[in-house]
């Protein structure tokens, strides 16, 4: 994982993206061809131990890029707007 900036959560040094390749979790869409990489990322999530930590710390940070616990930037966004509406 090259997400340094918030290494310092205990939980980064478990997640299964730690593999692979950081650009597929930065794919550069999610629509159209970028799809393809969004689906395999979220693939990987979906078998990470840490997913609803990591899902937790994207919509606090309000993460806008990138796949984080399953999500992309757009899921991210609804699930802000329905879970936490003081943060919007
Ligand atoms: S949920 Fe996905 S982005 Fe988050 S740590 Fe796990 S593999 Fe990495």
């Amino acid at each position: 994982m090259n997400r340094l900036y918030h290494e310092s959560e205990d939980w980064v040094r478990q997640g299964a993206c730690r593999n692979y390749d950081p650009e597929l979790f930065f794919p550069v869409s999610t629509t159209g061809p970028g799809r393809e990489t969004v689906e395999l990322a979220k693939a990987i999530c979906r078998s990470c131990a840490v997913r609803q930590e990591c899902l937790r710390w994207a919509l606090r940070a309000g993460e806008a890029h990138g796949v984080w616990g399953a999500t992309t930037p757009e899921e991210r966004r609804y699930l802000r707007r329905e879970l936490l509406p003081a943060a919007s």
